[in-house]
């Protein structure tokens, strides 16, 4: 008796499914060092509702299913959609005067204390409508799925307002609505002083407390502080996430991104879901995240953008157990890519990650760092159907061929969302 499923993919060259060893809890990220991937060729996948009800060898698959569509991958590579757990998707205006400063030798901290930085995206977004933050957005959204990326997080942070802070995140509801990407929102209205609070941040970090947290708690589901050595203290972000948990959010946190602050140890502390950038993590943090259930996400492109010599201390945080993911930093100063591939060439070269570990810390790792790992990130029976056909003869190739996307065609619970033929 065979069943019947609504989409059967075939002729798939080599079927990587990134499902973790066996005895791994569901929706837990997958930790140790890795440098083989478990394969299928000649494979096929049956998807039934949007959910993956069979894969295998495709003479198995074949007999086991009935389909009412065939598609064949073209003897491509397949893989899970990558998974992007960080990026500032919602923004208005461009910096790259910026770039040529940076190409004159001036600092990130110098360009923002020169009212470049964050502050600059701010002047744009305020008074920004949710159209214009929404229809700014969708090509970039276009980028990222032409480059293999099906589900997203995306933060505010650059309203740094009340009202502007919740025009960011409904228009990340919108872009959701209106995109094949799925996107998680995070408040990240602790990104930044603005200038009116510059003489007193006291005031802003008790309307933080009090009113931008609690009021914009039903838009989003995590909440992000930017705990640096020139944003804010490990006290001042202790208290913006532990207001943040009490108001029922998930905790992220930009940590040890230019120096080192104890960001890590504090998003151990406090339960987050992630801690990010760990550009200048020690010992001492790498310890504190091997030892608990956060996520460290890398974001190589921001270290390689803003011409840093620090890497995050990825090959390191492995082997002692942490587990990685990998995202783009999306953003308009500080890491302008959509590309998820680039990254994961960029995180071997820099952070000393194999290819199979970059390729897990962007789906599987990815998907546990927005507390999705039980519904994506893995091609398995029962999981979400969202995959990419690639235009390469294996996973290993992937991180090797940088800067273009080799990207066939993306599917979103089994449904083409994108077909490069057809983009072409
Ligand atoms: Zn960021």
């Amino acid at each position: 008796m065979s069943v019947q499923v609504d989409l059967l993919l075939k002729e798939i060259g080599q079927l990587v499914t990134l499902a973790p060893p066996a005895g791994t809890p569901q929706g837990a990220p997958w930790r140790g060092p890795l440098s083989e991937l478990a394969t299928i060729s000649d494979a096929a996948l049956a998807v039934h509702e949007g959910r993956i009800v069979d894969l295998g060898p495709a003479a198995e698959v074949a007999a086991r299913v009935q389909a009412t569509r065939e598609v064949s991958a073209g003897g491509g590579l397949v893989l899970p959609g990558f998974v992007d757990p960080h990026t500032h998707l919602p923004w208005l205006g461009s910096r790259e005067a910026e770039f040529e400063l940076r190409l004159a030798g001036k600092s990130y901290a110098e360009i923002a204390k020169a009212g470049g930085g964050i502050r600059s995206t701010t002047r744009s977004v305020r008074g920004a409508s949710v159209d214009q933050l929404t229809e700014a957005a969708l090509p970039r959204l276009d980028r990222m799925l032409s480059c293999g990326t099906t589900t997203a997080e995306a933060k505010s942070g650059y309203g740094l307002a009340l009202a502007a802070e919740r025009t960011q995140l409904e228009a990340i509801r919108a872009l959701d609505s209106r995109h094949a990407i799925d996107l998680v929102a995070t408040n990240l209205a602790a990104h930044e002083i603005p200038d009116e609070h510059r003489a007193d941040r006291g005031r802003w970090l008790d309307l933080l407390c009090e009113e931008l947290l609690p009021d914009l708690a039903g838009l989003a589901e995590f909440c992000d502080v930017f705990c640096e050595d020139h944003v804010f203290t490990v006290p001042e972000s202790r208290r913006i996430l532990s207001r943040a948990k009490e108001l029922g959010y998930g905790l992220k946190i930009h940590a040890d991104e230019i120096v080192p602050t104890g960001g890590a140890e504090l998003a151990v502390e406090l339960g987050a879901v992630s801690a990010d950038h760990l550009a200048c993590t020690g010992q001492a943090g790498i310890a504190a995240l091997a030892a608990s259930e956060t996520v460290a996400v890398l974001l190589p492109g921001t270290s390689f953008y803003l011409r840093k010599s620090d890497h995050a201390p990825g090959r390191a945080m492995i082997d002692a157990g942490v587990a990685v993911a990998l995202a783009t930093d999306l953003n308009p100063g500080s890491s302008l890519t959509e590309s998820l591939p680039m990254i994961l060439t960029l995180a071997c070269l820099q952070c000393g990650l194999t290819p199979a570990e970059a390729l897990r810390a962007a789906t599987l790792n990815a998907a546990c760092a927005i507390g999705r790992g039980a519904e994506i990130g893995s091609l398995e029976v029962g999981k979400q159907a969202d995959f990419v056909v690639w235009d390469a003869p294996n996973w290993r190739y992937l991180p090797t061929h940088f800067g273009v996307s080799l990207v066939r065609a993306v599917y979103k619970r089994g449904a083409l969302v994108f077909n490069a033929e057809a983009a072409a």
